[in-house]
């Protein structure tokens, strides 16, 4: 890094690389890598997949780094495989993440969690029996004596995770786990010393971090991530939260970090839904009420608008979890001047929180990369500089050209229209998805700084690609044109065509096939681009006034601006391929617009009176302006036959090997490791 290039980066980002004093501990910018439930326990080699995985973050300048959450006795598992830190066997096992962290300059927290009624164990326990919808199983309301002997679990934990080398802990005290639950009366109807007053339901966290600065003195760094904003019913008023924060403070935190909503909350605070630092409001309202520093986090997935929140004061810190999995070098291109590089977290959730849901170790959509950075690390060197043509610039060729000639090869990349992107351009035309902008963006840029010469509006010829060493054929798919009498008719329009403008569809629509374009595409047909917070906020109920308990006021009314009917063949409940932790929201917002769901259809045809069908049986005729078709693709596979014909040896990726399901993240994935191959 020079000095001349980290000169750039300071005078962008002033107050956001600037080093800033927490306890007896120099952090030496104000960003934190925010902590992930990564699963890479599941994984071979786990402690040192996680080691290589933190190490590269450090190594690229992040100042404070917070592992996944540890819970301090078996009871306080998320779930029966989550790890317990509770032994000082265990504790040694972890030395090398902590080691692999401190040999780049950075620093790292054990993150201490008790799910309290969450837990997904044999009896999972609470501030009482009330139970929660996300978990099937009621809690058990904890003694006086076990409320003891859970803040001493606490501090044991705390202790090990010094003992074992890491800096300090986080304390998890927000999204609704045990700490949050006894603070609010939602979860907390106690009448002995831990329940009734806000002081009582306050009592276990102030005890806790009062306990466990006892035990690691003041060398122990201490942070405590407090609900800033509850984001459910019974949540705590903006008077409670502050006056948590100020015990805490007094109790002994050197940081508080700042959790939003719980997650049992109906409304998303990380998915792409959710505009940019959409809720800086509730870190602001905590730092104006302490001296310590005070982290914001959600959605913060830039550098520009990180050193917005910290050079406004709203918060000393910035947390970002899932855009250290985008790029690790995250912090390094900010300080050297080159944010343009950064891949950008599109807040997807596909490869990360979709995959820890599903009981898979996280990696990221834009970055295959992240968590495996093991396997790429010990592939071998290519054994010498090939020619690679890659034909196709959809995500699946892009990443492909970009990783090979990363790799050193000297890549040409064809592209038939004359962009690039393929299905990524209508992704981004989606309202809520313009952080598809972003990674087209990235795409440009590194196929600029990786040398690949591009040829968009030209079609290679069999000829043309037999000069080149390898040849990747990624030319993607055409959407499918459904054999429906009528098809040709006026009032039919593909995705494309809507997506990109070309045509425009009336008050009354049909959209035929109900994936995940079919989704998009009535979103697009009834949302207008990009939402403020503000819009988010008063969309989705959330009071940013000083007013409300749990951070909620009414939803405001909405009009939807046409009348817009899904269809699908099979008599499934629609929406089984969206994103699982994304999928809801989209449901949510459609189901507002007051979006209709026809499932069991039997298109008959489409004329001057709509689009006629039946279903059970029964005849129905949408009398529709206009029927949108979102019924799959089918793979474009011409040149790879004409190229097998010729006695050619070339590889097929993305959508032109498999329509089916595909998505950004198969091919994403399946064109960097192909090019590794070479
Ligand atoms: P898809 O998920 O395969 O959905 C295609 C839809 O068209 C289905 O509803 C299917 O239902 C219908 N269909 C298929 N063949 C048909 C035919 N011959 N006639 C009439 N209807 C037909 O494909 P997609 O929506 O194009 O999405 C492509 C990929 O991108 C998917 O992997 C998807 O998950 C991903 N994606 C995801 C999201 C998201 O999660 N938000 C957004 C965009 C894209 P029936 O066969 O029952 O009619
Ligand atoms: Fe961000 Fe999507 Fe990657 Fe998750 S998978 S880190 S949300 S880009």
């Amino acid at each position: 890094m020079s000095t001349e290039l980290s000169a750039a980066g300071q005078a962008l980002y002033p107050t956001l690389l600037s080093p800033l004093q927490a306890g007896t501990h120099r952090l030496r910018n104000r960003v934190i890598m925010g902590s992930m439930h990564t699963r890479l326990e599941l994984l071979d080699r786990a402690i040192e997949r996680q080691a290589a995985f933190y190490a590269e973050r450090a190594k690229a300048g992040v100042a404070l780094i917070v592992t996944g959450g540890y819970a301090p006795n078996a009871e306080g598992r998320i779930d029966e495989d989550a790890p317990v830190l509770d032994s000082a066997e265990h504790a040694h096992t972890l030395r090398p993440i902590p080691q692999a962290v401190h040999a780049h300059g950075g620093k790292i927290l054990l993150q201490v969690l008790h799910a309290g009624r969450y837990a997904k164990v044999p009896q999972p326990v609470g501030a009482s029996e009330i139970p929660s919808r996300i978990n099937p199983r009621a809690p058990r309301r904890l003694s006086e004596a076990e409320i003891g002997a859970t803040i001493e679990d606490i501090a044991r934990c705390s202790t090990l995770a010094l003992e074992a080398g890491f800096d300090g802990v986080e304390i998890m005290g927000s999204e609704g786990y045990l700490l949050n639950q006894f603070a609010v009366t939602r979860t907390n109807d106690r009448s002995d010393a831990w329940g009734g007053s806000v002081e009582n339901r306050q009592r276990l966290a102030v005890e806790t971090v009062r306990r466990v600065r006892q035990r690691l003195g003041p060398e122990g760094l201490i942070m405590y991530r407090l609900s800033a904003i509850d984001l459910v019913e019974g949540g705590a008023p903006p008077d409670e939260i502050v006056q948590l924060a100020r015990a805490i403070e007094a109790a002994g935190a050197d940081i508080i970090n700042t959790g939003i909503g719980w997650h049992e909350a109906r409304i998303p605070t990380i998915a792409y839904v959710v505009p940019r630092a959409a809720f800086r409001f509730a870190a602001a309202r905590v730092q104006r009420a302490v001296q310590i520093p005070v982290v914001a986090s959600n959605r913060i997935n830039t550098p520009e608008l990180a050193e917005a929140i910290v050079g406004s004061g709203d918060a000393a810190m910035v947390s970002m979890a899932r855009p250290f999995l985008a790029d690790p070098e995250f912090v390094r291109k900010a300080t050297e001047g080159r944010a343009d590089q950064i891949n950008t977290c599109i807040a997807c959730n596909q490869a990360c929180l979709d995959y820890i849901f599903s009981d898979r170790a996280t990696s990221c959509l834009v970055n295959p990369k992240a968590g495996r950075e093991l396997d790429f690390q010990e592939m071998p060197r290519p054994a010498s500089v090939r020619t690679v043509a890659v034909v196709g610039a959809g995500a699946a060729g892009m990443a492909c050209a970009i990783a090979a000639a990363e790799r050193g090869h000297r890549v040409t990349l064809f592209e038939a229209a004359d962009t690039l992107g393929g299905q990524l351009n209508w992704a981004r035309a989606v309202p809520g998805k313009e952080e598809f902008h972003e990674l087209m963006r990235w795409f440009r840029r590194q196929l600029e700084v990786q040398g690949v010469t591009v040829k968009l509006s030209t079609r290679p010829d069999v000829a043309q690609l037999r000069a080149f060493e390898r040849v990747v054929v990624a030319t993607g798919v055409r959407p499918r044109v459904p054999a429906i009498p009528g098809i040709d008719h006026a009032k039919v329009i593909s995705y494309p065509e809507l997506l990109s403008g070309r045509r425009s569809a009336g008050l009354k629509v049909a959209v035929i096939g109900a994936g995940g374009i079919g989704y998009d595409v009535a979103e697009y047909l009834l949302n207008h681009g990009a939402e403020t917070a503000e819009q988010f906020q008063a969309e989705w109920g959330v009071d940013s006034s000083d007013q409300s308990a749990g951070g909620l006021k009414p939803e405001a009314p909405v009009t939807p601006r046409r009348e817009v009917t899904v269809l699908q063949r099979k008599p499934e409940k629609p929406g089984r391929t969206l994103g699982m932790t994304t999928g809801w929201a989209l449901k949510a917002r459609l189901a507002r617009q007051k979006v209709r769901f026809l499932t069991g259809c039997e298109y008959l045809r489409i004329d001057d009176a709509g689009l006629h069908l039946r279903i059970g049986g029964e005849p129905q005729l949408l009398a529709v302006d206009h029927v949108v078709i979102c019924a799959g693709q089918d793979s474009e596979r011409g040149l790879h036959e004409a190229l097998q014909t010729a006695g050619i040896d070339a590889a097929l990726i993305g959508g032109a090997e498999r329509a089916d399901e595909l998505d950004a993240l198969r091919a994403i994935d399946q064109g960097t490791r192909l090019a590794w191959t070479f």
